[in-house]
């Protein structure tokens, strides 16, 4: 028994927590969670604790369905809406096939085995996200949702749902151990943004399940309806999941150069390059549902185009302006990402084409220093700046023919996913929506 395992041992039983949830993820980024007694939190972490991985979205194919659950014991946190009677606790686990092999389909373990490519090549990956997502009130299902606020942009909106909202969640993500960096309104009539400050990918990839879980709960809690859905509004913004994204060699940014445009270091530059040139093939993973491509194309800040920038918020990669003196916060952001990505694939991919640009140093582009919405097509054609896929459909097509995603995911997850998204897409397709009717029926 580690020493972290003994420490949740003495925790479970000094703080007298009943029930301890298991938390690990599907392919598609759903959290699935299973609650043991106390007394088998010993043999979890000596044995796993078996489950038919087969009955989960895309874990195992069914002749090869047990698959084990193991906690991390580092991931121990008392969940703050469950209260202080019979308190419950959370491990999030890594799962393994009963020989103890990493489960090749278990989304944290692709993205260990990215993190660990990077960690060869000397690298830890840090990441912070913008966390975007809509409050509405409760409504009959299928019934178009109505905003909790007509408020926009850092609006202040006093005794509003949001503000107590955020109070709230802010609170709870502190109790669980999940710093936060600013939180505000965001542009859509009920749309917020909460930042939680860097970690390592993995811790973040964590964190990110933990806050969606935390914002439902809130939301439970004070009678209104959280979504992260990319688009839930036809002209309002969708909620992006901008990640800004560091590579640290030891203590060292490794983005960082001082005498450097923008102080952009070559390793920065090679990141980004690779990023970019592989937008297409990573954006099934970045915009999974049919619905992330309405987001992408339907303007508010949504980028669009492949290309980077300095502060350009039109484009998808951008490398933000940071304080005098603050070298160790260098960083570049990317817009693209929405609400809705399973996080630890999404950083699988975005680590691992940043990774690629580096390796085969690979050259970036010019910077786009105009408003890329604003420009002509013959314009942003002239200036390279080519559109990411501009549906599901083209995003499966693109990710088919990609050996980085191949690679990175792994070959059943990568199947998987195809599989997934062309059902989706198919089911899709097949709708006859209000909208054709509209403007179809009585034309002809
Ligand atoms: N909501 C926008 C998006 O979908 C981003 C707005 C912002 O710049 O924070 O990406
Ligand atoms: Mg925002
Ligand atoms: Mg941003």
């Amino acid at each position: 028994m580690d020493k972290q395992q003994d420490f949740v041992l003495r925790t479970i039983e000094e703080r007298g927590v009943k029930f301890v949830r298991l938390w690990f993820t599907d392919v598609i980024g759903t959290l699935k969670s299973v609650a043991i007694a106390p007394a088998e939190v010993e043999g979890a972490f000596s044995e796993g604790i078996g489950f038919d991985g087969s009955a989960i979205e895309g874990l195992t194919r069914v002749h090869e369905s047990d698959l084990l659950a193991h906690p991390d014991p580092t991931t121990f946190q008392l969940l703050p809406w469950r209260g202080d009677v019979d308190p419950t606790a959370r491990m999030f686990c890594d799962l393994t096939t009963p020989d103890g092999l990493p489960a090749v389909s278990d989304p944290r373990n692709v993205l260990k085995r990215t993190l660990s490519r990077a960690a060869d090549a000397g690298f830890t990956f840090y990441t912070h996200p913008e966390m975007e997502f809509y409050l509405f009130k409760k409504g009959a299902p299928g019934e178009p949702p109505v905003p909790v606020d007509q408020a926009g942009y850092f609006d202040n909106v006093p005794g509003g749902t949001a503000h107590d909202f955020r109070r709230r969640a802010v609170r709870m993500l502190e109790d669980l151990g999940i710093s936060v960096e600013y939180s505000h309104h965001e542009g859509g009539p009920g749309q917020n943004e909460i930042d939680l400050r860097y970690a390592d990918g993995l811790t973040m990839a964590d964190n990110i399940m933990t806050f969606r879980t935390v914002v439902k709960e809130v939301a439970i809690e004070q009678g209104v309806y959280a979504t992260f859905m990319p688009k839930p509004l036809a002209g309002a913004p969708g909620s992006g999941m901008h990640t800004h994204m560091s590579l640290f060699e030891g203590d060292t940014n490794a983005m960082y150069e001082e005498s450097a445009t923008h102080q952009l270091s070559q390793t920065g530059r090679h990141f980004i390059a690779g990023l970019l040139k592989h937008s297409d093939e990573i954006s099934l993973v970045l915009n999974q549902f049919v619905n992330s491509y309405k987001r992408v194309w339907g303007g508010d800040e949504a980028p669009s185009y492949v290309a980077w920038g300095h502060n350009n918020r039109s484009a998808l990669v951008r490398v933000p302006m940071y304080k005098p003196g603050k070298g160790q916060s260098a960083r570049i952001e990317h817009r693209g990402v929405d609400s809705a990505a399973n996080p630890y694939l999404a950083y699988a991919l975005m680590l691992s084409a940043g990774l690629k640009g580096i390796e085969n140093e690979y050259e970036l582009p010019p910077e786009a220093e105009d408003n890329i919405w604003l420009l002509s097509e013959s314009e942003r054609r002239a200036l390279g700046y080519r559109p990411l896929p501009s549906s599901l459909d083209q995003a499966i097509g693109r990710m088919e023919e990609s050996e980085l995603v191949a690679e990175t995911l792994g070959e059943q997850v990568f199947s998987y996913v195809l599989a997934n998204k062309r059902r989706e897409f198919e089911q899709y397709r097949a709708q006859v929506t209000s909208y054709e009717l509209k403007t179809t029926l009585d034309i002809i």
